[in-house]
């Protein structure tokens, strides 16, 4: 089978800074096209302003991955899918659960893979922490995730519209990442969610969930920090406590440090390429749910004004 020809729809920061380097890092793809307003030239790359743009004169494709803002990314994604092509979202998969599901059923009406990509999700200690976990007892979970929105998220207007999720952009991944190393299923018990007087997204969010055997886990996500950043995870256990600490990179164990390489990218990469090659979709919702939970039940304050 030759290289999967992609096209990266969306050419702001995660695609310039991860995705095309992670494609052209990968034997298993070819970069063949980048489509959206802001696309670089790119030599034997075709750019195109739009989707309809590439798929009336572009070359053939395989593949696209959608790396615009989530409200923009059904259309897109269902245009391509239409199109005969494989679809990888950036994360979170979409603007609302129901646009996913209803991509999930045309991918399979299509029969193309649909793989909605948590990048968190393959940080080098989040496996050894689910295997480290997976025979311990579990007290009690802390997630802290404190971040200055000015040194992360400068000028991205869409981040504070509806649909752009405000502090939960970065705090999702938090939760992809807990979804996949707690054993058990959790849900949403309270939350308050703070919001400037001038945006429509929260700034700050305070979240309590139990797990279906009872334990608390407790979630501090900030945008307001200036100084150190935190995007830890801590878990309380009968052998002592975990730690995954820099959004995942780094695991602490009673025993000791582990740092791994960071291969976020190359591993979503390569599960796209083995999903593709199995003729299967990998459309996991479950952080996307919490986060839409918070939304449906969180008691509300209104903060200071917020400008960049
Ligand atoms: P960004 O820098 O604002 O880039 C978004 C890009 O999408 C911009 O170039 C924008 O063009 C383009 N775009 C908007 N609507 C489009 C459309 N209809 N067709 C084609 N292109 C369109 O945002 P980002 O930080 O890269 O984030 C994008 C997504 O990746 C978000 O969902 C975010 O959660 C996720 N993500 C970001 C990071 C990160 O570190 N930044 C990490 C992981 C995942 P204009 O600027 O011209 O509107």
């Amino acid at each position: 089978m030759g290289a999967i020809r992609v096209g990266v729809v969306g050419l702001g920061k995660i695609a310039r800074d991860q995705h095309l380097p992670a494609i052209v890092g990968n034997a298993d793809f070819r970069l063949a096209a980048v489509v959206g307003p802001g696309a670089p030239a790119m030599e034997g790359v075709t750019r195109c302003e739009s989707l309809d743009e590439l798929f009336r004169d572009g070359p053939a494709l395989d593949a696209v991955v959608i790396c615009t803002p989530p409200q923009v990314r059904y259309a897109l994604a269902r245009q391509a899918l239409e199109n005969g092509v494989h679809v990888f979202l950036e994360k979170p998969p979409g603007a609302t659960l129901a646009e996913v599901a209803a991509l999930e059923q045309q991918a399979s009406t299509n029969g193309r893979t649909l793989f909605a990509g948590w990048h968190s999700r393959y940080a080098a200690g989040v496996e050894p922490a689910r295997a480290w976990l997976a025979d311990r007892r579990i007290d009690r979970v802390s997630i802290i995730w404190r971040e200055d929105v000015r040194v992360w998220h400068p000028g991205q207007a869409w981040i504070w519209e509806p649909g752009g999720l405000g502090v939960f952009d970065p705090g999702i991944n938090a939760l992809s990442i807990v979804t996949r190393i707690l054993p058990r299923a959790f849900f949403l018990r309270s939350a308050l969610l703070s919001t400037p007087a001038n945006r429509e997204a929260p700034i700050a969010a305070q979240m309590a969930f139990t797990d279906t055997a009872g334990v608390e886990i407790s979630m501090d996500l900030d945008w307001r920090q200036t100084g150190p950043q935190s995007w830890d995870i801590l878990v309380q256990t009968d052998a002592g406590t975990l730690k995954l600490a820099n959004g995942g990179a780094v695991l602490e164990l009673p025993s000791g440090i582990e740092h791994g390489e960071d291969r976020e990218y190359a591993g979503l990469y390569a599960r796209f390429a083995t999903l593709i090659h199995g003729g299967r979709s990998d459309v996991d919702t479950a952080p996307l749910r919490l986060v839409a939970d918070a939304f449906l039940c969180a008691r509300r304050e209104t903060v200071e004004a917020f400008d960049d």
